[in-house]
């Protein structure tokens, strides 16, 4: 089938130029190469999370009226949230004295 078209598709575009296998070569050495214990910074929860529902990205972080979400521990929308000074303590127990 392709007996009389082999000669025309001969040309220097057709030919796997050695370049492009030593390339691929250098891919999978650098894949390869890259460590596994890559450092994880884990978030810690700081004060730096909404007090209300402990989202980072939550406006409540500033001020707790302003978070729309669920409270983290009660799961009521009209939760203030933690006692600030009390970070560590559930909502309800943090403000009841
Ligand atoms: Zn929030
Ligand atoms: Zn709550």
């Amino acid at each position: 089938m392709f007996a009389g078209t082999v000669q025309q598709m001969r040309g220097p575009s057709a030919e796997p130029g050695p370049s492009s296998q030593s390339n691929l070569v250098a891919i999978a050495k650098v894949a390869a190469l890259q460590p596994f214990n890559r450092p994880v910074t884990k978030a810690t929860h700081k004060s730096c999370t909404c007090r209300k529902c402990g989202v980072g990205s939550c406006q409540g972080k500033k001020e707790v009226k302003y978070c729309l979400n669920m409270c983290q521990d009660c799961g009521l929308k009209n939760c203030k949230g933690r006692n600030s000074k009390k970070p560590q303590i559930p909502c309800r127990e943090g403000w009841s004295d």
